[in-house]
Order: structure tokens, then C-alpha cells, then sequence
């Protein structure tokens, strides 16, 4: 369970050798040493475990400051899971920055899918706090919930069945992900299972520390779904992915009876292009014509080849140029809701994403995270930003143009 006293002996293997700090983006804008990992573990030490300091708004904002971004507990020396224990204790000093905001679209929105209603209030809400609204998301004119359901069949010989988890990026934001995903899995001879009444995957809650709403919402998915007869869980998000991989199991008690299907769901997650590319495509897709880069999420340490998926699958078709960015793995600077928050300090991280874009002059970005999808989208006018998931799937359509 992420409570703080479950990482009392971890946080003292913290060695201060400083390879966290080369990879933090908010050290990297703010130059503060109070911003790296290291004095982030230091202070919660002192404060809240050991009780040396006292808590004050300094302590809290450097706790706010954070990105969860997972860069420093992956390139972390000692394998100290900072992003963890950041969380841990968000909870313990009950962190809530847009107060009424936050508690609404978490306690509401994000358990009950069918409110999409809500969530154009929400953003109304946001825009009346002064974020312009090319800053915001603009809700899909059609949930992916209410374009496919139930099971859809595979075509052709089937080679097995999956459940699709749909994250709430894909749900409300960008459903055009979730119908790439279901064509191209069905087309290569997946039976896909999409289990109603699915919820938030909780990471944004979990993220503001609000670990009651998380645990809530983990349990309501994993009851949902019936793992004894898929192959496979998908997502199209990392985070997502992330969440169910990583974070499922530790959001419940040990002793909770549904532990064991948290660990089933970590053995069974994939991201659909990481999922696509072990598998293999038994329909080939012929051509892309497009030029296109890759912005790397950051919660892509939970699988080895979720990077390399998107490459691979896109990269050798004919007409397609893959350029890379000078640094593919640097951070967008949305981060859930981060960028709400934290308004200059996401837009100058976001910045330098931008210029390299722009300097490659590509047609196209991929991304497997909605919300980096979103975020570069609103700073960028020359490219448009998509799921790798949907250029395949345009691939699949420029064979049967041919
Ligand atoms: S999670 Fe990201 S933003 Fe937060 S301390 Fe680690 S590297 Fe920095
Ligand atoms: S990389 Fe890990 S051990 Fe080294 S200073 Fe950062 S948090 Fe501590």
C-alpha cells in the first residue's frame, strides 16, 4: 500500500548520488537543488517521518512541484521509487491545490462515466480560473463508450481474445484511438471484449494523493473484468498502463481478496502497440507516406519494449520516415493536471519539446499519452499529433485504397 511508513527503510537507501537530477524536468526549468529527488526523499524524511522539521507551505509546495513523471525513480541508482513515495505523502498532508475543483472531478466525474456532462462542466470551471481554452481538451462530440461495446469479432481466423481497458483519455477526449485500436486488433484476428461500466484507471487521483477515490476506482475495474478467458489486457495509454502494471495491486491492503486479481491484470497488460508488435501482424498494412516523429512518454518504464513498439510497427513501412528528436524521452510538461496548476513552469518545459518538433519539420507526432496528445497539440500549428495505433490504422486503409 503507497503509505508512507511502508517506505521508511527505502527512502534511507536514497545514496544523494545525484543521477536523478540530469532527468528531472522541473530541476531542469527551476535549477533548484530543493527540486530533485533527492532533497524531495530528504525533506519527507525529516518532516514526515522523522518529524525533525516542521511542515510548512514551502515543504508542501516542493512536494506540489513535481511532475510524478517517473524519470528519477527510473534512472534511480538505488532503485528508490520516488514517484511513490511523493504520493504517499501528497496523502499524508491531504494535497488538494484547486480544492472544490479537484474533489469534484475525481470523487464524480471520473468514477461515473456516464456524466460526461460533468466533465464540460469541469472544464467550463477550469476556464473560469483563467486557463485559455486552447489550453483545455475538448470533449469528443461522441464518448468512445457509445461507438463500440460489448464483444466485437475478430476477422478471419481468430487468434485469440482480449479486453480492452479504455482509459478516460480515449473515452472522452480522443475516442478516434479507441476505434484504431479495436479495427486494427479485430483486422489481425483479436476477438475484442469491452466490459461495461468500466472507470478511471484512478492514476489521477492516486496523483493527488487522494488514495480513497484510487482504491475505489481499481476495485470497480477489476471487478468488471474476467481475466480466466482473455489473453491479453489493452490499453492505449501509458499511464493507464502504467497504473494497472504497477500501481493496481499496491492501491489495495495485502490481505485484500482482490489482490490476485491485481496481480493476474499486471501479468496481462499491454499497450496496444507494444501488444501488436510481440504478437505480430497477421494482416500487413503496405504504406504511410508521412513523415513522423516520436515524443516518448514518460510512464514508460513499467514495459522494456513500449518505446520500441511504435518504431518498429510504423517505422519500416514503405513511405515512412521516422526523424527522431535530439532527445525523444524529454517531458511535454502536461502531466495530468499539472499543467493546470503549474502554468509557466508546464509552458516552459513544453517549449523546448516544441521547438525540436518544429525544427524537424515533420507532418506528424505520435504519442501512446492523451494527455502529451492535448498538450503538444495546443502549442503546435504546423503538426498534428496522433496515436501510433491510428497511423497504422491509416496504413491498413491506403492497402485497401491500393
Ligand atoms: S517525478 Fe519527475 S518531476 Fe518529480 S522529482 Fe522525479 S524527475 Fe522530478
Ligand atoms: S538517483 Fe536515487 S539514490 Fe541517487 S540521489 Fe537520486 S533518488 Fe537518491
Amino acid at each position: 500500500m503507497l503509505k508512507l511508513e511502508n517506505y521508511e527503510a527505502i527512502i534511507n537507501k536514497c545514496s544523494h548520488c545525484g543521477y536523478c537530477q540530469a532527468t528531472c524536468p522541473v530541476y531542469l526549468e527551476d535549477m533548484l537543488e530543493s527540486h530533485v529527488a533527492r532533497n524531495r526523499l530528504n525533506l519527507i524524511n525529516q518532516v514526515l517521518i522523522l518529524k525533525t522539521m516542521p511542515s510548512t507551505p514551502r515543504f508542501r509546495e516542493i512536494l506540489d512541484r513535481c511532475l510524478l513523471c517517473t524519470n528519477c525513480t527510473q534512472t534511480c541508482s538505488s532503485k528508490v521509487p520516488v514517484d511513490e513515495i511523493i504520493i504517499a505523502a501528497r496523502a499524508e498532508t491531504g494535497k488538494s491545490t484547486l480544492g472544490g475543483l479537484k474533489s469534484f472531478v475525481m470523487s464524480k466525474m471520473l468514477q461515473q462515466r456516464g456524466l460526461t456532462g460533468l466533465m464540460g462542466k469541469a472544464g467550463s470551471l477550469v476556464q473560469k480560473m483563467g486557463v485559455a481554452a486552447r489550453e483545455m481538451p475538448q470533449l469528443a462530440s461522441k464518448p468512445f463508450s457509445q461507438i463500440y461495446s460489448g464483444t466485437i469479432p475478430a476477422q478471419g481466423e481468430q487468434r485469440g481474445r482480449v479486453a480492452y481497458f479504455v482509459g478516460c483519455g480515449t473515452n472522452f477526449l480522443y475516442p478516434d484511438t479507441g476505434i484504431a485500436t479495436v479495427q486494427v486488433l479485430t483486422r489481425n484476428g483479436w476477438e475484442v471484449v469491452i466490459p461495461a461500466g468500466q472507470v478511471c484507471c484512478g492514476i489521477p487521483a492516486m496523483a493527488e494523493g487522494d488514495l480513497a477515490a484510487a482504491r475505489e476506482m481499481v476495485a470497480t475495474n477489476l471487478n468488471l473484468f474476467d481475466l480466466d478467458n482473455v489473453d491479453a489486457v489493452i490499453t492505449d495509454c501509458t499511464s493507464c498502463g502504467m497504473m494497472i502494471k504497477e500501481k493496481f495491486s499496491k492501491m489495495l491492503n495485502p490481505e485484500d481478496p482482490l489482490q490476485e486479481k491485481a496481480q493476474a491484470w499486471a501479468g496481462k497488460i499491454y499497450e496496444i502497440t507494444d501488444f501488436l508488435q510481440q504478437q505480430g501482424l497477421s494482416d500487413r498494412p503496405a504504406s504511410l507516406y508521412a513523415s513522423f516523429t516520436y515524443h516518448v512518454p514518460c510512464h514508460r518504464g513499467w514495459s522494456p519494449t513500449v518505446v520500441d513498439a511504435p518504431r518498429e510497427l510504423l517505422g519500416n513501412l514503405p513511405g515512412a520516415e521516422l526523424r527522431e528528436l535530439p532527445d525523444p524521452e524529454k517531458c511535454c510538461g502536461a502531466a495530468g493536471t499539472f499543467f493546470m496548476e503549474h502554468r509557466d513552469l508546464s509552458e516552459r518545459i513544453r517549449s523546448h519539446r516544441v521547438e525540436q518538433i518544429e525544427a524537424s519539420e515533420v507532418q506528424t507526432v505520435i504519442t501512446q499519452c492523451p494527455v502529451c496528445r492535448f498538450y503538444l497539440s495546443a502549442s503546435l500549428n504546423s503538426q498534428q499529433v496522433t496515436h501510433p495505433v491510428i497511423m497504422l490504422a491509416q496504413a491498413y486503409e491506403n492497402v485497401s485504397q491500393e
